[in-house]
């Protein structure tokens, strides 16, 4: 039996004229995600796209199951293939849904028909399929409102599509179609998140991390690598710049009054990773940064770091709780590799009595202690160790 799959795209529908070049992007993607698996053709079609695979041995579960990492998918179905013939139609769908429809209770058929030659309308083909359904499956029942399986039948120019339940897709806009951005990416839980969210706005990335070894370890470093791998199965590659950020911190802890250690440090953090982003072509930074979560988080603090940069800084995570950021690093698979014990250089030199209130011109004034820091900086900077994460 010939199968493809059905992809839908999600708000692409609204782009209007962009639609055409929000869609090349999209297939470009599919074809990225699915290089491993095989040769695929593409075909739009209205909101459609079918992916069809080139050699029958093609293994659609895998295929599938990437597809389900493509931002710009709203949903997408698996569905055989048949002759515009209503007996083709019903033999294939009960053979094709079978399992399915095992184990449903409930079923209904939908059926669209863009071939308005087909010698059968729409509420025909349900009835018809409907009805042998029934009489091939005595345990089923319709269900129009809420059924276990819907069945759809399509009738486009050359062949006939039958189908079970579409898959949810991963939802958002096609990598690549909003800009790029720079997320500063520690080993937590929550600028992972971070990433995975502006991803699937469209936001290609790009990372920068701050290592400080021998305060912070190559295992500590091997882990943020893992968690932008989890993050580049949905978004593509990330080319991650790993700054040495020793030097500075232990300049920080030397020349600046404890309690503003950390915002020093997050202030500098800004300032590198804004150079390397504008240097790529970046137009934002993003941070996993939420409001009141820890003492540099406070809208003071926010503040201050805000205002070492003048790119704008997108904190997806800004109103979320906890427990919200740990569903979606579950979903997305980072939580275990996140929660895994190792320290990041936000931890070396953690002030006793952070402020919470700080102002910006004292954190600056801090900062201002702290002798040849811009030379430090670019030597950071001219330093980074450059990886390229699939
Ligand atoms: P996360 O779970 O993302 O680590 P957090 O709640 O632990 O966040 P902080 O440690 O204060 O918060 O860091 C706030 C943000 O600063 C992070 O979300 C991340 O964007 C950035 N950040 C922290 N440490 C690093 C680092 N070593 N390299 C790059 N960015 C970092
Ligand atoms: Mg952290």
């Amino acid at each position: 039996m010939r199968e493809i799959i059905l992809v839908k795209n999600g708000e692409l529908v609204l782009k209007g004229l962009n639609r055409n070049s929000f869609e090349d992007v999209l297939i470009k993607n599919m074809k990225r995600h699915l290089a491993d698996i095989g040769k695929f053709v593409f075909t739009k079609s209205q909101s459609t796209i079918m992916v069809e695979p080139e050699n029958e041995d093609t293994d659609l579960d895998d295929a599938a199951e990437a597809l389900k990492k493509v931002f710009g998918i709203a949903a997408l179905s698996r569905a055989a293939v048949c002759e515009k013939d209503i007996d083709d139609i019903i033999k294939t769908a009960k053979a094709y849904l079978e399992d399915e429809l095992l184990v449903a209770k409930t079923f209904k058929v939908e059926a669209k028909r863009s071939d308005k030659k087909f010698p059968l309308n729409s509420p025909q083909i349900c009835r018809e399929l409907g009805g042998q359904i029934l009489k091939a499956f005595h345990h089923l029942k319709v269900d129009v409102h809420n059924p276990d399986i819907t069945v759809t039948v399509e009738i486009r120019d050359k062949y006939a599509f039958v189908r079970g339940n579409n898959i949810k897709g991963a939802g958002g806009m096609p990598t690549g179609t909003s800009g790029r951005a720079a997320v500063l990416i520690s080993g937590g839980i929550d600028s992972p998140v971070a990433a995975y969210m502006m991803a699937k706005r469209g936001i290609e990335l790009i990372s920068v991390h701050f290592a400080s070894p021998p305060y912070t370890s190559e295992l500590a470093e091997m882990k943020v690598m893992e968690l932008l791998k989890k993050v580049a199965a949905y978004s593509g590659t990330i080319t991650t710049y790993v700054v040495p950020f020793t030097e500075i911190q232990e300049a920080i802890r030397d020349y600046c009054p404890e309690d503003y250690f950390t915002l020093v440090m997050r202030r500098i953090m800004m300032k590198i990773s804004e150079s390397i982003a504008k240097n790529q072509n970046c137009m934002a930074l993003i941070t996993g940064e939420s409001v009141g979560q820890v003492a540099s988080q406070t809208i003071y603090a926010l503040g201050c770091t805000d205002s070492a940069t003048d790119m704008p800084v997108f904190r997806p995570c800004i109103g979320m709780d906890k427990e919200e950021i740990i569903r979606i690093s579950r979903d997305i698979d980072t939580f275990e590799t996140s929660i895994q014990p190792y320290e990041d250089c936000c931890t070396v030199f953690t002030p006793k009595h952070p402020k919470t209130k700080p102002k910006v011109q004292d954190v600056i004034d801090a900062e201002n202690k702290i002798p040849n820091l811009d030379e430090m900086m670019k030597k950071a900077t001219e330093n980074v160790k450059r990886v390229f994460i699939k």
